[in-house]
């Protein structure tokens, strides 16, 4: 798999590397074990999906994460990316809406060992209680950017979110320097909707 995605231009070697110390097998459903190691989003339950490797190193490489950072994820599914991130060295926080797949991603962490702080509820408001962060990656398409998660940027700090609409998706990068914001468009991503107070009203079409 790690071979694949140094293939389709992931170079951070850090990436590269956690990618490779987690077992993906662990965070699918029993009938798609044997394609875990695929570049394919492949189905967790509740109508999601764990996202395609690629993605996920595409995405932990634009957050250019340093050891020992603070990092909020939306969109915990399965857990597998907060798993990676903190096989980074980061300190995690991730928000899934979906309570089932919160208890699940919560056994995955115990298996690795891992402390990870997770809660399930709206992650489309960010966490502030924890804010702010160093980064922040949303792994569902949102319609816009939700401003609490610009807010909960830390100076220097970096988001990564897919926004457009249902069907395709740009990953925004977006940096914070102070009060200014910078942000860098990549297209072509689909990905499962953000549903919350600050995203899309409903998980339906
Ligand atoms: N990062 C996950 C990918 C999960 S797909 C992994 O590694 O497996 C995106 C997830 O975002 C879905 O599980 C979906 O339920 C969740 N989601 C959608 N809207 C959300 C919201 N507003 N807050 C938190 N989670 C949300």
């Amino acid at each position: 798999m790690v071979d694949v995605l140094r293939q389709k231009g992931i170079w951070d070697e850090k990436v590269l590397a956690a990618m490779s110390r987690v077992e993906r097998h662990f965070f699918v459903d029993m009938p798609f074990v044997n394609r875990a190691y695929e570049d394919s989003a492949l189905p967790i339950g509740q109508e999601q999906t764990i996202s395609q490797p690629y993605t996920v190193a595409f995405m932990t490489q634009a957050l250019e994460l340093k050891r020992g950072e603070k990092v909020l994820e939306v969109g915990t599914g399965s857990g597998y990316q907060a798993v990676i991130l903190a096989m980074m060295g980061c300190r995690v926080f991730t928000i899934e809406r979906h309570l089932l797949l919160v208890t699940r991603a919560r056994k995955m962490f115990e298996r690795f060992n891992l402390r990870i702080a997770s809660k399930g509820g709206d992650g489309s408001v960010g966490w502030s209680e924890f804010a702010p962060f160093d980064a922040i990656i949303v792994t569902a398409g949102a319609p816009d950017i939700p401003q609490p998660l610009k807010d909960q940027l830390a100076d220097g700090g970096r988001l990564v979110i897919p926004v457009g609409d249902r069907e395709i998706q740009k990953l925004l990068v977006i940096r914070r320097l102070g009060a200014e914001f910078t942000q860098q468009e990549i297209s072509g991503f689909k990905f499962v909707p953000l549903v919350g107070k600050n995203a899309w009203a409903n998980g339906g079409a």
